[in-house]
């Protein structure tokens, strides 16, 4: 078994940790946050995320986990350094900022004197693999012994843990002109995964940190093609459920990832589609992704479509309007509310006089703090309460299995907006309530 550190223990990080914890390995957590490191070493997660705590308090009892502030005692426990901390969107920039990898590589190679690798694993610009790689042999009193290795994540919030205990592939990015011990070392932490054929790709540098990119742009494009054939079966009254199933029994094509509706948020699709739009063109490459614009132009209209269908509903005015908004996160199974795109209808809705009272199931002290305007409830049934409208703005499963003989008695105005698709709009009618969703009639 390895020592392993994990250095960052956000979503990305602290699930990585406790995972490879789960897997045998000796792991020492390390974050800047003194507050997110005290909490995670008394067990408790900082986040939801579904078997997250379990895991994590498991592997604490048994020994295999345990966490810290400093990088000196970071570069005294392991051989492997996993670098998880976060690369979010520069503030007036597309491009990402790239201050908190760099950190890591200053802070923790000074420390280094032996023979260690660096797995970067957040998503960053093509590049900055190789540029870290100078930044840290020129620091550490290792030299040429210290390695920076890339070893893409692609967790998805909500199936955290499994899709790290049993991920679809591994991509591993090694320096061409330094391989070093990176792949060898790789192999001995992930073996459960390799004993279980899980596909292992052994590659370079640049298109190891392609590849994320390139999944997440892609999974983008799709979600945004369905949103734009919704906006199609909105002018030409069709409905893009339908439409959505009939193409995705074409297995090239594929049903998932066509769910038209709110569009994508969080914290990965957004930023990263428009950092690699900016990195294109620091690299002369920008017409190779110029469809990613529009990719988010189409996303981000879904947004401002939803405020106007709500609008519609009200004869053209909200002023007044009591609406129960479902749904806080940006996506179910998950308290992130980073680029939520619930969120952002809520606020814009009040914004034009509307009274909004929010509900998640998971996320409300996130969106509370992101929006302290709006007004919160504790349930389904109090945020509905008194409401001429109920919102569903996050498909949750409990919102999803919802039934109007819930609401009824409840609401003042029998009127739901589905911004997921996610309700049976016949279920409804039939109960006597004015259905709406969108890219359907
Ligand atoms: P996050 O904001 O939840 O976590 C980042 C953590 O890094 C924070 O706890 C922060 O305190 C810590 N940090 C900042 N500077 C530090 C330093 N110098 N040393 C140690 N810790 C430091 O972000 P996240 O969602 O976990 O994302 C991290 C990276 O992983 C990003 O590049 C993201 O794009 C990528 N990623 C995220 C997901 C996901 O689902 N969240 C999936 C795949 C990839």
């Amino acid at each position: 078994m390895t020592k392993v550190t994990v250095l960052g223990t956000g979503y990305l990080g602290a699930t990585h940790a406790a995972c490879m914890a789960e897997l045998g390995h000796e792991v020492l957590g390390v974050d800047v946050d003194a507050g997110k490191i005290a909490k995670l070493q008394d067990g408790q997660v900082p986040f939801f995320e579904p078997e997250l705590e379990e895991v994590l308090r498991r592997n604490i009892e048994a020994g295999r986990l345990r966490f810290s502030t400093s990088y000196r005692e970071a570069a005294a426990w392991g051989t492997a350094h996993f670098l998880c901390v976060g690369t979010p969107q520069k503030r007036g920039e597309y491009a990402a900022d790239l201050r908190y990898v760099e950190s890591v590589i200053d802070e923790l190679a000074p420390h280094i004197t032996g023979p260690a690798v660096i797995y970067g694993k957040s998503t960053v610009p093509v590049g900055t693999a190789a540029r870290l790689g100078d930044r840290a042999r020129a620091l550490s009193p290792a030299g040429e012994q210290l390695e920076v290795a890339w070893n893409p994540e692609f967790l998805r919030e909500g199936f955290a843990i499994g899709d790290t205990l049993r991920p679809d592939r591994l991509v591993i990015g090694i320096d061409p002109v330094r391989p070093g011990r990176a792949e060898q070392l790789a192999r001995e932490i992930y073996a459960t995964a390799l004993a279980a054929e899980t596909p292992f790709l052994v590659t370079d540098l640049a298109t190891a940190e392609l590849v994320k990119v390139a999944a997440n742009s892609f999974l983008a494009t799709k979600i945004s093609f369905i949103n734009a054939m919704a906006e199609l079966c909105e002018a030409a009254d069709a409905d893009v459920t339908v439409l959505a199933d009939a193409i995705g029994y074409d297995a090239r094509i594929g049903r998932r990832f066509l769910n038209a509706g709110l569009g994508f948020g969080g914290g990965c699709l957004p930023k990263d589609i428009r950092a690699f739009m900016a990195r294109a063109g620091e690299l002369h490459a920008h017409q190779a992704l110029t469809f990613l614009r529009e990719v988010d132009n189409v996303n981000m209209r879904r947004r401002t479509r939803m405020v106007e269908l709500t609008r519609e509903v009200f004869d053209g005015s909200l002023i007044g309007a009591r609406l129960a908004v479902l749904g806080a996160a940006f996506k179910p199974d998950s308290d992130d509310v980073r680029d939520s795109p619930a969120l952002n209808v809520a606020g814009q809705l009040q914004l034009q006089g509307a009274s909004v009272t929010v509900y998640d199931p998971h996320a409300m002290d996130n969106a509370r703090a992101l929006f302290p305007t709006l007004d919160y409830a504790t349930s389904v049934a109090e945020a509905c309460k008194g409401a001429d409208a109920v919102l569903v703005l996050t498909e949750w499963q409990q919102f999803r299995e919802l039934d109007p003989a819930d609401l009824t008695g409840l609401v003042r105005g029998n009127r739901v907006l589905d911004g997921r698709n996610c309700l049976d709009p016949q279920l409804w009618s039939a109960a006597g309530w004015t259905y709406r969703g969108l890219g359907r009639h």
